[in-house]
């Protein structure tokens, strides 16, 4: 028995033929899938809203010998304020973009909930910073991937405040490499708390200021980044709205 149901998010759409999508979802039973959705581009489509880009709900299909076609869904949210701001926008499509490049066929519940929790807060959480939402998702993203940045990665007494992709993680300011972020002692006090649960995490990420959110932002990116062996072109766009 093939594919029938599942709950899950669309992270991309190519059009095809005049009126069709294929979609490429993650789903929270069954990982990154790929399903056509015919028809979604007339008019009157019933399926269009849930061929758009973030997406959630429950979609059916018909599986024929592991070809996927939507066959209907209960839209559960489409995010639809993410439309209306330009930076949440892109802070969005860069959390379905790095989804989209950790994800495998591979059930993985915690990051498709991870996945809903930073949509959510970047659509309908207006009074928190866009940053706090990407560093709650990307810390949420290295944690379940087993890719964390290491605190330690050198031995010395010094404080570890120096990110260094090249030693995987935080060195001292003596065995700092010359390309390397410094993170301030805030944030570094908030990675320290690794497996912290993700609304705490979050909370906790919401009475930072904002110049400390974007320098943990950049080492997570840089981070994900060189784990993944990842440009990610989303990133580069958020860069020029957020650190001119
Ligand atoms: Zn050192």
């Amino acid at each position: 028995m093939g594919i029938e149901k599942c709950d899950a998010v669309v992270l991309r759409f190519a059009d095809y033929k005049e009126a069709d999508r294929m979609l490429t979802l993650f789903s929270r039973q069954e990982g990154k899938i790929s399903a056509a959705i015919k028809g979604v581009k007339k008019q009157k489509s019933k399926l269009r809203n849930g061929a758009e880009l973030f997406a959630l709900g429950e979609y059916t299909f018909n599986d024929k010998a592991g070809r996927l076609t939507v066959t209907g869904y209960d839209l559960m949210d489409t995010f639809y304020p993410l439309r209306e701001d330009i930076v949440r926008l892109w802070c969005a499509t860069l959390c379905v973009n790095a989804v989209e490049t950790v994800a495998t066929s591979q059930p993985e519940p915690e990051l498709f909930d991870t996945l809903v929790f930073a949509l959510s807060q970047l659509a309908y959480n207006e009074k928190a910073s866009p940053l706090a939402c990407l560093d709650c998702f990307f810390i949420g993203v290295l944690s379940i991937g087993g890719i964390f940045p290491v605190l330690n990665a050198c031995a010395c007494s010094g404080e570890k405040l120096y990110y260094s992709p090249k030693r995987n993680g935080f060195v001292c300011r003596d065995c700092k490499e010359p390309e390397y972020i410094r993170l301030d002692e805030k944030c570094m006090g908030i990675l320290k708390n690794e497996g912290l649960g993700r609304d705490e995490l979050f909370e906790m990420l919401t009475t930072v200021d904002e110049a400390s959110l974007k320098g943990l932002y950049r080492v997570l990116v840089a981070h994900a980044s060189y784990c993944l062996d990842k440009h990610f072109k989303s990133a580069d766009f958020l860069d020029t709205v957020l650190f001119q």
